[in-house]
């Protein structure tokens, strides 16, 4: 019940462009401020729903009964679609204020050239999916389109084959694989043997993992399976780092990883207001700061936006997305010719698909592992 008021309150705010709100109670009230300032909407609630709507907060982000929390992350998710964000339950002068703050991300199922890999990168997928065993890794920051690839590549991998994905929320139903809501069993590695025993060819998983979770879908792989998997880091180096610490060791992380692709959004800028600019040497500095190696990679050409009534017009404006592929050869050899992301990242600003200043703020935020 709570759910669906809390849905709805979602897409008041969405509907009037505001990613951010508020629940307050005032004077026997319940109000709900979308956006900040003069552009903000007002939704007035029966106040007697304040307290359902804290306890389902207080659920969904795991918060104990009459606790306060901050900045935690939230899901909704049914056959439709997924609402997910942070939430903060913080002190207040009429009690307690519920802050939310939505995210924009939509997992959607896309032919591979539709998600922004270039022609190897898309070769490089192509032949993973056709292997018949192996391990293939899918990371990306939080908010930065994983389940989007998962779901794309699944789809393609799936065709002809019998295909299970293990999804903490499900979104999409692929014709011919079967989901698997993780929340309904008692433990991932309860779902990893039953698919064990059934004739299973591909195991999908896109759900948090624990290090036991992580051995298991590397038995799943031993035992001549193809294992697809998201994992929630920024690099393929950061995700080869973790299953290390998963206690995968460097032999059986070499012999099952087919490849990992590691993938970041950027906001991609107007196209019909861009004009050449040089951005200055402080931009350049702080890039070159952070990755030595982007020198080699410097565009000839950068662009910024003069600003027109199309794009001031966008809301929610388009992505770009730049991959790195880590490709292993059947020897577990890194395969030549790997390309870090800020590459993919300096190759898109050339082409006025990412605004240089953002990348800028990337190397000032990117810590080194
Ligand atoms: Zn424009």
């Amino acid at each position: 019940m709570s759910e669906k008021i809390i849905k709805t309150i979602c897409h008041y705010a969405n509907e009037r462009g505001h990613s951010h709100f508020s629940l307050e109670a005032k004077d026997d009230n319940l109000f709900c401020t979308c956006g900040y300032g003069e552009n903000a909407n007002y939704l007035q609630l029966d106040p007697e729903t304040e307290l359902n709507i804290k306890a389902t907060f207080r659920r969904l982000v795991g918060a104990n009964e009459n606790d306060l929390f901050h900045n935690k992350r939230f899901k909704i998710s049914d056959a439709e679609e997924i609402i997910k964000g942070r939430a903060s339950l913080i002190p207040s002068s009429s009690g307690e204020k519920l802050l939310i703050s939505l995210s924009a991300e939509h997992p959607r199922i896309l032919r591979l050239s539709a998600l922004g890999l270039n022609k190897t990168q898309r070769n490089n997928f192509k032949q993973a999916i056709n292997k018949k065993s192996g391990i293939i890794i899918i990371t990306a920051a939080e908010e930065n389109g994983a389940s989007s690839t998962y779901y794309s590549l699944l789809q393609l991998a799936a065709s002809k084959r019998s295909a299970y994905s293990i999804e903490d929320f499900p979104l999409h139903k692929i014709e011919g694989v079967n989901t698997i809501n993780s929340s309904h069993y008692e433990s991932f590695n309860q779902i990893i043997e039953k698919l064990m025993i059934l004739d299973s060819e591909i195991i999908a998983v896109d759900a948090a993992l624990k290090n036991s979770d992580i051995k298991a879908l590397w038995r799943a792989a031993d035992s001549g399976r193809l294992v697809i998997l998201t994992l929630p880091l920024a690099s393929a180096a950061a995700s080869l780092k973790l299953l290390r610490q998963a206690g995968i060791n460097s032999k059986d992380i070499a012999e099952q990883i087919i490849l990992i692709s590691a993938q970041k959004l950027f906001t991609r800028p107007c196209s019909r207001c861009a004009q050449v600019f040089d951005p200055g040497k402080e931009i350049k500095q702080n890039i070159l700061h952070r990755w030595p190696i982007s020198k080699a990679y410097w565009p000839q050409k950068l662009y910024r936006q003069r600003g027109c009534t199309y794009c001031q017009k966008k809301k929610t404006p388009p992505k770009t997305a730049v991959f790195e592929i880590m490709h292993f050869l059947s020897d577990g050899r890194l395969q030549k010719g790997y390309e870090p992301l800020i590459k993919g990242a300096l190759d898109k600003a050339g082409t006025g698909l990412i605004n240089i200043e953002e990348i800028a703020t990337w190397a000032e935020s990117d810590t080194k592992l």
